[in-house]
């Protein structure tokens, strides 16, 4: 693609690597029918090649996003479906991002916009702010559809995926977890900002898996939130600020008791911790450090791979559709990984149909953009349940509280599934089902 920027705009590294990225584009349109958007409203301009065009026009005018421009931004869900399908290698997840950067420099939204989405970045990425707003999303459930009838959608649907029952908070840093046995290694666990709240059985699990095996882990002082929420908003410096606390905090740990890896079991987190070294290639301070962590970084079942796991007999034979989520599959593209490990672990995996295709998820999209974020978890629930499972399985918490609210299949992480297999409790997902009592019929008869 043909790009006219000014040397004076090409000064700038950003709008120079979004030149770059530009170029690379030759509009042969592939990565149209892989597009959650372009596949479900059929516009030109919701498909990356449109998109593409979009931000083209907005960088080289140098001007104030426009509505229209800001609409089709928006919808796009940064699944990077689109970078997987591309046989150019154009960087969709970088050019949306710096677009991103400068829609919210320029364009002012409505007031209703902007509260909403300040509050998002404020609770969010905080476990005590997050925990008393879901605390109070849980009273006011009911309210949902007069919230949905008055045209306050967004608030509607967060109140809609706010988990009825809220878990004990999970473990987040400052704590170390001794290996079993013989130590073999030591690794670093991003605990997130999300998961701890939500779902805490999932660092859980993921801990017990490691140590069981060998490895001690430890959550390191300091760390945090990965900064997606704010980056994914176009929030730059409030994302940057998160970043840079999280690669001090895990410099830090690496140089006083050494890391192996740290590992992420949120993709949507490690596809932007792997992104860390990209972020701040242009800090002086900071460049070679978030580098180091960038190539640290791993997500859980990238890492479980390489170990020799010990699965329990008795406990096989269910039925797990697994759900690649978008910062896995496409963002970090990793697919074989967890299916292996569930299988090796005794799971019957299945794949889903149209198992590129989004869930509608993807970070704060379900709040922000619900009518399509539901369409794509009718689709993806629809698809999941034509493999008749026992149980589905997820690697990312985003993804499972999406699907988790369209289905009564219970929808795990793969890790939960593991740790079960490898001699850990049953995920509290599953307990009071029917799967729950057969694996224990199965136990008892392997006895
Ligand atoms: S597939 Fe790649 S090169 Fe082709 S239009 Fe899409 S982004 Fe451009
Ligand atoms: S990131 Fe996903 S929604 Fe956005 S343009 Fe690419 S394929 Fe479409």
């Amino acid at each position: 693609m043909q790009t006219s920027f000014t040397l004076a705009q090409l000064a700038d590294p950003n709008v120079a690597e979004a030149e770059k990225i530009l170029r690379s584009c030759v509009h042969c349109g592939f990565c149209t029918a892989t597009c959650p958007t372009y596949v479900l409203l059929g516009d030109e301009l919701d498909s990356p090649r449109g998109r593409i065009y979009l931000i083209k026009e907005m960088l080289e005018r140098d001007a104030p996003a426009t509505p229209d421009v800001v609409t089709h931004i928006d919808r796009c869900l940064s699944c990077l479906s689109c970078m997987t399908t591309c046989p150019s290698g154009v960087h969709y997840m970088h050019l949306v991002d710096h677009a991103r950067v400068h829609i919210e420099r320029t364009y002012r939204r409505p007031l209703f916009d902007r509260a909403l989405r300040s509050v998002l970045a404020a609770v969010l990425p905080d476990n005590r702010r997050f925990r008393a707003a879901l605390a109070l999303a849980r009273l006011a459930k009911p309210l949902a559809p007069l919230l949905a009838f008055l045209r306050l959608k967004p608030l509607a649907a967060m109140l809609r995926l706010a988990p009825s029952r809220l878990p004990q908070p999970g473990v987040t840093s400052g704590r170390v977890f001794p290996a079993e046995g013989l130590r073999k290694g030591r690794v670093a666990l991003m605990t997130g900002c999300v998961t701890p709240v939500i779902s805490p059985s999932i660092n859980d699990a993921a801990i017990r898996v490691l140590t069981r095996h060998g490895l001690e882990v430890v959550l390191p002082e300091g760390q945090g939130c990965c900064g997606g929420v704010v980056h994914h908003m176009g929030r730059e410096h409030d994302a940057l600020a998160a970043v840079r606390r999280n690669v001090d905090a895990w410099d830090a740990e690496a140089d006083r008791g050494g890391l192996d890896a740290i590992l992420i079991t949120a993709s949507g987190c490690g596809t932007t911790v792997k992104d860390y070294g990209f972020m701040l290639r242009s800090d002086a301070a900071y460049a070679a450090k978030a580098k180091r962590i960038s190539a640290l970084a791993k997500d859980i079942s990238e890492y479980l791979a390489t170990l020799d796991l010990h699965a329990q007999s008795g406990m096989g034979g269910f039925v797990t559709a697994y759900h690649g989520a978008c910062s896995l599959q496409h963002g970090q593209k990793i697919t074989r990984e967890p299916k292996e490990l569930l299988s090796r672990t005794g799971f019957v995996v299945k794949d889903v149909p149209e198992g590129h295709l989004c869930c509608g998820s993807a970070g704060t999209y379900n709040i922000l953009e619900d009518d399509i974020a539901n369409r794509l978890r009718a689709r993806k629930v629809a698809n999941i349940e034509k493999v008749k499972p026992d149980v589905i399985a997820a690697g990312n918490v985003g993804c499972i509280t999406q699907i988790a609210a369209g289905t009564t299949i219970p929808v795990v992480h793969p890790v939960e599934l593991i740790d079960w297999a490898t001699g850990g409790p049953q995920p509290a997902a599953l307990r009071g089902t029917a799967i729950t009592a057969a694996a224990v019929r199965s136990a008892e008869a392997a006895l």
